[in-house]
């Protein structure tokens, strides 16, 4: 679920992640009885909550890159034993608002 398209919404560059959150809504959406919410790749069972929000840009037309075009603000979630990382869309997880702040 990417933002509607127009200027990007500013994150303040002081907010960080809260963790606590990212815990609970891991603990309600990631079914126990996928293998232990274990690494896909080592298996261990560790991972680390990163305290900054990632920003992913999508490529305009003919594959350009667009500042200030469609965005996805992500979580980051890497396996601390082997550096595995999943991403989670911040504005699903309920951390971030759908629609600019006025
Ligand atoms: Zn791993």
């Amino acid at each position: 679920m990417p933002e509607a398209s127009g200027p990007p919404r500013p994150i303040d560059p002081s907010s960080t992640v809260d963790k606590l959150k990212v815990a609970e809504w891991l603990n309600s959406h990631w079914r126990p009885d996928m293998v232990q919410r274990s690494c896909t790749v080592c298996g261990v069972t560790k991972w680390t909550i990163a305290e900054d929000f990632a920003y992913l840009s999508t490529l305009g037309s003919g594959g350009a890159i667009q500042i200030g075009g469609r965005h996805f603000p992500l979580v980051i979630l890497t396996c601390s034993n082997c550096g595995n990382t999943l991403l989670f869309n911040a504005i699903v997880m309920g951390l971030l608002p759908k629609k600019p702040e006025a």
